[in-house]
């Protein structure tokens, strides 16, 4: 197999091209291609500037979640400090995690803060939404994001060989006329949803109005964390 290591956007272009598999860690291709056979041809895009960028409204894809600090929303900095081991956290990425897990503890962060990701084509790079990436499993080359007024990130203790846990993730923005939104996005079992509410009436008018969309279907003990999770969030900004 041969790697390559683009360091622009369009020798990473020349290599999508020429058929080469995109890699970030390789925590959970190694073992596949170790009994299926390795490609000829992959790319990291670790040395790809706009690809390893940490900034408070930026994150590049091939970002190890190690490195995803305090520079970055709370909530996206809790969800990957949550990831696997710290060995997983030490070589796993962002686009591995986002396009390539089927866990995808960054997943609900992501929906929350509105990210916007950044796709590479071979003749193109555009920004799109995630939920055409996760379908289409484009090669991701970052999310951007607004800035949120506060955001919090809780992953129930996982039970061992059993279900996933439930994340629960939430964001408040403000929009141009300076009224309030809630974003929640709840991960149960593979599944995640997302949804967006009025907050300026408070926590529990808030959580009234999310039990009318698809998250008032969900469990009652995940409608309970959720109902916490908003209280608490919109709590931490009250007088703000
Ligand atoms: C022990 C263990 C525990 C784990 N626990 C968790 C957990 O709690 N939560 C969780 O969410 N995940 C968990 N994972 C999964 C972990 O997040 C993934 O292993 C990791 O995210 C994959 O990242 P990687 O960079 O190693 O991807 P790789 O193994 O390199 O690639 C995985 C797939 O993603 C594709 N890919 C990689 N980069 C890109 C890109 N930029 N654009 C498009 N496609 C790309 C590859 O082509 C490949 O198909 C765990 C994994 C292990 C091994």
């Amino acid at each position: 197999m041969l790697l390559r290591l683009p360091t622009s956007v369009s020798e990473a272009q020349e290599c999508m091209a020429e058929g080469a598999v995109p890699i970030g860690g390789a925590t959970l291709v190694w073992a596949t291609w170790q009994r299926d056979g390795f490609p000829e041809l992959a790319m990291s895009l670790r040395d790809l500037p706009q690809a390893t960028v940490v900034e408070p409204e930026a994150l590049g894809s091939a970002v190890l979640l190690h490195r995803i600090d305090d520079r970055v929303p709370e909530v996206l900095r809790r969800a990957a400090g949550t990831v696997g081991t710290g060995a997983v956290r030490r070589t796993a990425t962002v686009g591995g995690n986002l396009v390539g897990s089927s866990l995808r503890c960054l997943l609900p962060a992501a929906l929350v803060l509105d990210a916007r990701p950044t796709v590479l084509e071979p003749d193109r790079a555009y920004e799109t939404d995630l939920s055409e990436v996760l379908a289409k499993r484009h090669l991701l080359l970052g999310l951007r994001w607004r800035t949120p007024l506060a955001s919090a990130y809780r992953k129930e203790p996982a039970e061992p060989g059993g279900a996933p846990p439930l994340v629960v993730a939430t964001a408040v923005h403000a929009d141009d006329e300076g009224r309030r939104r809630l974003r929640v996005a709840v991960r149960d079992g593979y599944e995640v949803l997302s949804e967006t509410v009025p907050c300026d009436e408070g926590a529990e008018a808030a959580f009234g109005l999310l039990e009318r969309t698809d998250a008032g279907a969900l469990p009652a003990g995940a409608r309970d964390v959720v109902r916490e999770q908003v209280a608490g969030i919109l709590d931490s900004l009250a007088g703000r």
